[in-house]
This record gives structure tokens, sequence and C-alpha cells, in this order.
């Protein structure tokens, strides 16, 4: 243990460190680790773990978002695509009325 005698605390840089946090492999005062499940963890790893099941959800609720940005995305694109394909198709139709249809071009007497 003369490594972990000659350590010192990660947030206090005079106290000798007690314990090495098994998450994060850095060394701790008595004061800065707290006792989880039989494990002395740090501030930042129990933070870590303890908010874990909350990001599980927020991972859902990320994806979702992303879900709905993305199908959100898709219809801009689309309407987009529609408009430029109503454009494309009116060009012709006029062009079509105003040259081809009314002008005699089969020859007709
Ligand atoms: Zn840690
Ligand atoms: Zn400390």
């Amino acid at each position: 243990m003369n490594d972990l005698a000659n350590q010192r605390c990660y947030h206090h840089h005079r106290r000798e460190a007690v314990v090495r946090c098994p998450d994060c492999q850095r060394y701790f005062c008595r004061e800065c680790v707290t006792e989880h499940h039989d494990r002395m963890l740090c501030s930042q790893c129990l933070a870590r773990l303890t908010e874990g099941g909350t990001q599980r959800s927020g991972f859902w609720v990320r994806g979702m978002l992303m879900l709905m940005q993305g199908s959100l995305g898709f219809l801009v694109l689309w309407y987009a695509f529609y408009l430029i394909g109503l454009t494309l198709l009116s060009i012709p139709h006029t062009f079509h009325e105003g040259t081809i249809w009314e002008a005699n071009w089969w020859g007709g007497k």
C-alpha cells in the first residue's frame, strides 16, 4: 500500500489519499468518497452511476426528438420537391398550350 500512501486526494492536494476510486482509478481522501453498493466511489462516479437511469430514459427522449426532427425534415424536403414538381408540371403545360395544340402543326386545312 506504499503506492496509496504517497498519493494525494484528487480534490485536496494537501490531503493524503485513503481510497482509490474503482471506477475512475483516481485517489481520494475520506471526505471525497461515498460508499455505494460496498464500493467507495468518488462524487463524480457516484453522480454518474446514479444518473444512469435518467440518462437511459433521456436517450429515448432524444431518440424520439431526433426521429421527429428527421420526419419533419423529410416532410419539408418532400414539400420542396412537391413544389418543384408543380412548377415543372406547369411549365410544359403552358408551353404545349401555347405552341403545339394551338398551332396547326399537322398541316390540316
Ligand atoms: Zn471515481
Ligand atoms: Zn478530498
